[in-house]
């Protein structure tokens, strides 16, 4: 079992997988990205993750050097070599090499990257026990549905949020919730699941996605809308949704206990379902 690296289209050990320095990645977050896990060994929803990374590349202008179908082999591929139970593969796509400069480089190919190493699973106890958040300021761009490289806000407010004893940090916009910074957020309230819409002010979460459907199909009422800062207080339930985090119950926010202060009835049932539909 080894970590992978691929660097447009070649596979090798990580630590020989190397970009120049001239890359725009690296000079100017140039580029677009997706995370995937694998569930038993199978990458989980591929096709969704695959589908965003060519609306990101889209939405930036920036030509695909991979069809849909490339990608998945790809990604198969990398698993396979790395040998892992469960593998995170990272892609990531800039606008290639050239000498710096903001307007786009004509005739560049872009670069395309992925690594592939172990998942490793958060604590199953954190899963069952919940964890406290805070909120930040939602200081980021307008385009959150595009999974871009500029992830400098997002770095501080999680380094905000651990060095405050919490594990994620909450933005917020205007008074109203977007997502964590790694997460999607969830809350319920008298029975009725909410969520901000999937607009231009979050990404918009494979597993956000998958969760919604499993709430809907269990007859659990959702609703896609704008959520006020204070109705996190009022919330009965709390939650995160993510590839890394899956489900996560949040309980406290800002130093005050959400609904019980455990994790509750829905999140329960919605995180075994979940867990039911990954195997
Ligand atoms: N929101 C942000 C800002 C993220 O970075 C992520 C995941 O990385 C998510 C939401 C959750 O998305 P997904 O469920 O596709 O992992």
């Amino acid at each position: 079992m080894a970590d992978i690296g691929f660097l447009n289209g070649r596979f090798m050990p990580l630590a020989e997988a190397m970009v120049p320095v001239e890359d725009r990645g690296y000079q100017f977050g140039d580029g677009v990205y997706e995370v995937i896990r694998t569930y038993r060994g199978v990458p989980f929803q591929l096709e969704a993750h695959v589908a965003r990374l060519e609306r990101s590349a889209v939405a930036i202008g920036l030509p695909l050097p991979f069809r849909a179908a490339e990608w998945s082999s790809y990604v198969a591929e990398g698993i396979r070599l790395a040998g892992y139970a469960e593998s995170k593969v990272y892609i990531q796509l800039t606008r290639g090499v050239a000498p710096r400069d903001h307007l786009f480089p004509v005739g560049t190919p872009p670069t395309a990257v992925m690594t592939v190493r172990q998942m490793r699973s958060l604590d199953p106890v954190l899963c069952a026990t919940g964890v406290p958040v805070i909120t930040v300021a939602d200081l980021r761009w307008g385009r959150c549905d595009i999974k871009s490289l500029n992830l400098l806000p997002n770095v501080m407010a999680r380094q905000q949020a651990k060095d405050a004893g919490a594990f994620e940090a909450i933005f917020v916009r205007a008074g109203e919730v977007s997502e964590g910074a790694v997460s999607n957020v969830m809350l319920v309230r008298a029975g009725v699941l909410v969520t901000a819409p999937a607009d231009e002010r979050i990404l918009s979460g494979v597993t956000r996605a998958v969760v919604l459907d499993l709430a809907r199909k269990e007859g659990i009422l959702v609703e896609e809308r704008a959520i006020r800062v204070e109705e996190l207080r009022g919330a009965d339930e709390i939650f995160l949704t993510g590839t890394t985090v899956e489900i996560l119950p949040v309980i406290g926010v800002d130093g005050v206990v959400v609904g019980t202060g455990k994790r509750g009835e829905l999140t329960r049932l919605l995180s075994h379902r979940f867990r039911s539909f990954v195997e």
